[in-house]
């Protein structure tokens, strides 16, 4: 099957709610990687009432605690099915806020504890300091093995259980600022600190989830042809190593 007779649907959960420091950049990526290959998108925003549908990849962006307490309930209603679906192997995406939601708990400061919805075994809690800065960290399944980004959180995330890191702090601060662990992953559900936004600048982690949602959605894996990264790859290897 060419790239051409494809077809991946994505959901971006929350928009007008959850998408701090440009992280709808992260949703152009995706779309604009599969146009570029002639893959068909079909694309779809959910915002407060509306019913989450099956699709192949759900994108969560970040956002301050206000805004999270407004999406917590409504995942929260909407958790059995999305653990359906995540184990029905779709990809889902969660930047800072929105990864804090895949876990089980989010307690913020002086403010009643947010529901997550345990897609992955992790919990987070606010911290006294603010996490603000350029982030290096090391995975052990890309090539190229870093991905770059930008944080900007107070809450520390702790994984658990069968919960595995994203990938392993170099330069920043990551979950915690102590274990050296980025983010996390169980099965195909994927959450990072890291903004910027994430996947322009880590374009071979977006392809990676490409291949995940269609090996989901065709049932075999589909290797796709190699883009012209040039850009994005100066990019990437701009920031690496960079702190402040
Ligand atoms: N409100 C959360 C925190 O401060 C998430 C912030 C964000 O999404 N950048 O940790």
């Amino acid at each position: 099957m060419g790239e051409r007779d494809l077809k991946i649907s994505i959901a971006h959960l929350y928009p007008k709610l959850l998408n701090l420091y440009g992280d709808i950049g992260n949703i152009i990526t995706l779309k604009k990687r599969c146009e570029w290959r002639g893959i068909a998108v079909e694309f779809e925003d959910i915002n407060i009432g509306d019913k989450i549908k099956e699709h192949d990849i759900y994108f969560v962006g970040g956002g301050q605690d206000k805004q999270q307490e407004e999406v917590a309930d409504e995942l929260y209603r909407q958790k059995d099915f999305l653990t359906e679906e995540r184990d029905r192997n779709a990809v889902f995406l969660g930047i800072c806020g929105g990864y804090q939601l895949f876990g089980h708990y989010y307690q913020p400061h002086d403010k009643e504890r947010l529901n997550g919805i345990s897609l992955m075994d992790a919990y987070t809690v606010a911290g006294n300091t603010r996490f603000i800065g350029n982030v290096t960290a090391r995975t052990d399944f890309l090539e190229p093995k870093t991905l770059v980004g930008f944080e900007n959180h107070s809450g520390l995330t702790y994984l658990q259980g069968d919960t595995t890191p994203l990938a392993y702090t170099e330069v920043g601060n990551g979950n915690n600022g102590k274990d050296k662990t980025e983010g996390g992953r169980y099965k195909n559900v994927f959450g990072t600190y890291l903004h910027g936004s994430f996947l322009p600048k880590n374009p071979h982690f977006a392809d990676y989830m490409l291949e995940l949602a269609l090996e989901k959605r065709y049932g075999e894996p589909i290797k796709l042809q190699p883009l012209d990264d040039k850009f994005e790859t100066e990019t990437h290897n701009s920031l690496i190593g960079k702190s402040y």
